[in-house]
């Protein structure tokens, strides 16, 4: 498919690898006070005066975690950020900086490349973060990105996974399971256009979910409302693999259990309209659908008053003895343990 969106095709080896590198980051301008020394020298120089560094890095593979028959470069490029400020944000931190990676076969013409990094450019430009270094290489046949973010936090601002204690109340941000659902449509949508390459499809009614998945957004803005409410979590995570199993990391970590309600669960209407319509049980989607990168965080009893109004957050359990065990609470109030199940055992 991008063979046929692209009309113009440069080969990337008429350039070479240090004019392509010039030309694809010469329109990223330096944001972060920071940032000593960014792009073109043998290393990044960064002031963190008394902050502690936080460093998170993701890599992405074709074929593995993207299929570029139905995920347009732009908005991997952007999702590939969103990733990793995700991790950085999960600490209750600021992220400042990226490193970009990418190995690249010569099936992609320059466009393509430039396509991509116009995503990585609009996440930069939007969360305020510096593109300050990265490595550029071929491949043999697929793309190929890494992406390492940086980001600054106080010592006494750090929230880890292990500090949750029985009676903290348990809370999402956003809601759940639509970006999975979101790739459902698309891998119809992907057969529906293999049998038929004229076949215009109309995600209309699911553009919540198409959304979700190709361009999912970090959620720095619930860590500076955290600050704002003056809410420091006792533990925090981002939900990548799905709920049940960042919970169960939380459990983990912090040596407690957890009684999650079913019916607090928050689900847009049309991940509901379309769990009908696939035949899915929602509650097992937004458990093991992954990929919502919203965060999920403890908070003291006390901390109720100041998070229970807001449109942006759902009390969705609370933690209890580790002898207790990791449970959902169904509606119908029966207790079921929860099990670990990422995106990809609930694709096998
Ligand atoms: P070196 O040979 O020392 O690794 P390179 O020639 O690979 O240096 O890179 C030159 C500069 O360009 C460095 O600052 C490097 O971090 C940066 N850079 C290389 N590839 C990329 C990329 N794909 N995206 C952003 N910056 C890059
Ligand atoms: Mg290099």
């Amino acid at each position: 498919m991008i063979e046929d969106k692209n009309q113009a095709r440069t080969s990337i080896s008429e350039l070479g690898e240090f004019k392509l590198i010039k030309h694809l980051t010469q329109n990223f301008k330096i944001q972060q006070k920071s940032t000593v020394i960014g792009i073109g020298d043998d290393a990044a120089v960064l002031d963190l005066k008394d902050k502690k560094a936080l460093v998170t890095t993701d890599l992405l593979i074709e074929g593995v975690h993207f299929d570029l028959s139905y995920m347009p470069l732009k908005h991997l490029g952007y999702k590939a950020v969103m990733v990793n400020l995700s991790d950085v944000y999960a600490m209750n931190g600021t992220a400042t900086q990226i490193t970009v990676s990418i190995a690249v076969s010569n099936r992609f013409p320059l466009e393509a490349v430039e396509e991509l990094y116009e995503g990585i450019h609009l996440a930069c430009s939007s969360y305020n973060i510096d593109l300050v270094g990265g490595d550029t290489t071929s491949s043999v046949t697929g793309l190929v990105i890494s992406i390492t973010a940086i980001g600054d936090i106080n010592q006494e601002d750090i929230v880890c996974r292990n500090g949750a204690k029985p009676n903290d109340l348990l809370v999402v941000s956003g809601d759940l399971g639509a970006a999975y659902l979101g790739l459902q449509v698309l891998e119809r949508e992907k057969k529906v256009f293999e049998v038929n390459p004229n076949s215009q499809p109309d995600l209309s009614i699911y553009s919540y979910l198409v959304e979700r998945q190709l361009k999912p957004e970090a959620r720095k803005d619930i860590v500076k409302l955290l600050k704002d409410l003056k809410v420091k979590p006792t533990s925090m995570i981002d939900i990548s693999d799905g709920l049940s199993s960042e919970i169960l990391h939380i459990c983990t970590e912090s040596k407690v259990g957890c009684d999650l309600y079913e019916e607090k669960i928050p689900l847009d209407p049309q991940v509901i309209s379309t769990c009908e319509e696939f035949e899915l049980n929602s509650t097992t989607i937004a458990l093991s659908g992954g990929e919502d990168y919203e965060l999920l965080f403890t908070v003291a009893q006390e901390d109720f008053p100041k998070i229970k109004a807001n449109p942006h957050l759902t009390v969705i359990g609370h933690m209890t003895d580790a002898s207790m065990g990791a449970n959902l609470v169904t509606r119908a109030g029966q207790k079921i343990g929860l099990t670990a199940q990422g995106w990809n055992s609930l694709k096998n």
